[in-house]
């Protein structure tokens, strides 16, 4: 198998046998003409395998972007989208009929956990959201209805590990599908399939973009399921265009190297705030002191450039600290060549209540980091200086 770097450089991106543009072709259309009219039942219902119909469906620059994904993943095809959001609900749709249950962790993305904490409750569907640390309570939240466990691993902002494998033999022991949201650690540093997850989802807009100028989603599964999602896609209409479809392929060239030296800078500054008197704790699944390091050592392959830190002191204190950053910027997102740090408690996680943040180990004083490309020397100049600030 071809390694990393050279599949994000050259992975489902054919010659171009009409002029040999290197570069994919943006294929910017809403519609493909026909020549006869013969062709249309072929084409319609060859679902893009056989010729374009209409882009909302499929378009040939976005499935090129779909097969280079479902390749990192080792999945048998993917769906792009116009967000990760927009991947997630669909998704989630797909496998929802009446009566049935959906079980999780209440670790989620802010978004996530509102689509299943109210919006399916307030749509008539039962959801239950457990601790993530806590695979018993996952095992007891299963009921015989449930036929979605959703998941993420790292979570969002604590870093905490779930076990894939384990939680794949829980969903598949009592008929369900195991969703998980692999944003965190890219397809670089952990593929699901490989243990046993059913649905893997992606905001494309954090690592496998990497640029952070555009917002896209994905789910990538078995053929299959592929199939379902992209069907329930054509008809919620989430479709990603073609020119954001070609942005992320050029920004997929570099994803191996850039999430590798993301890796590696990360555990540089994880290492720096562990040792410092400023800092009352940190979260990173790279560190030994992590308290799931080895089960986050067996199911990923490199720890993540995502990390979070407890400013000692008051929420003034952890302001005081993101304020006084020189090269990192406080912003909400993650993933980019950017360092970018932010405070969850009042602004990614505020559709948690006060009361669900604190549970989730989510205080005001938490700072969220994701590491950029920038020299980890610079960095950890910056981020002494802005302790010292404090
Ligand atoms: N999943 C995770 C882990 C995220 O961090 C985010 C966004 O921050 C999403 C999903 C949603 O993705 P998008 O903003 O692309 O809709």
């Amino acid at each position: 198998m071809k390694g990393d770097s050279t599949k994000s450089v050259h992975e489902a991106e054919p010659f171009d046998e009409h002029t040999g543009s290197l570069a994919t072709p943006i294929y910017e259309t809403s519609t493909f003409g026909f020549r006869k009219a013969e062709d249309v039942p072929i084409v319609v219902g060859g679902f893009g395998e056989k010729g374009y119909t209409y882009s909302r469906w499929d378009n040939p620059t976005v499935v090129t972007l779909e097969k280079k994904l479902a390749a990192f993943e080792h999945a048998g095809a993917g769906a792009a989208f116009s967000s990760g959001m927009a991947a997630i609900s669909t998704s989630v749709f797909s496998f929802l009929k009446r009566g049935v249950h959906v079980l999780g962790i209440k670790d989620l993305y802010g978004g996530t956990y509102a689509l299943l904490h109210d919006i399916l409750p307030d749509m008539g569907f039962g959801t239950t959201l457990v601790e993530s640390s806590d695979f018993e309570a996952l095992e007891r939240g299963v009921k015989k209805n449930t036929r979605i466990l959703y998941i993420e691993s790292p979570t969002n902002p604590t870093l905490k590990i779930v076990d894939i494998r384990r939680a794949a033999k829980l969903a598949h022991s009592s008929g369900a599908v195991l969703m998980i949201d692999n944003t965190f650690a890219s397809p670089i540093n952990q593929n699901p399939m490989d243990m046993g997850a059913d649905v893997v989802l992606h905001s494309v807009t954090k690592y496998i973009n990497g640029h952070a100028d555009l917002i896209a989603g994905a789910a990538v599964a078995s053929k299959g399921n592929a199939h379902r999602i992209k069907m329930m896609r054509r008809d919620f209409g989430g479709t990603l265009d073609p020119l954001p479809a070609w942005l992320i392929l050029r920004g997929m060239k570099t994803m191996a190297i850039r999430v590798r030296q993301q890796n590696e800078t990360a555990m540089v500054l994880a290492e720096f705030l562990s040792t410092h008197r400023k800092v009352a704790r940190v979260n990173y699944p790279g560190l030994q002191t992590h308290p799931q390091h080895k089960l986050a050592k067996r199911q990923m392959k490199g720890f993540g450039g995502m990390l979070s830190f407890e400013v000692k002191g008051t929420t003034m204190d952890a302001m005081k600290f993101t304020d006084s950053l020189k090269v990192a910027t406080l912003a909400a997102s993650l993933g980019g060549v950017e360092t970018l740090v932010s405070q969850p408690y009042n602004m990614t996680h505020t559709q948690l209540s006060a009361k669900e943040r604190a549970l989730t180990g989510i205080p005001e004083t938490l700072v969220r980091v994701s590491v950029g490309i920038e020299d980890a020397d610079d960095l950890v100049e910056d981020f002494k200086h802005a302790l010292a600030a404090v």
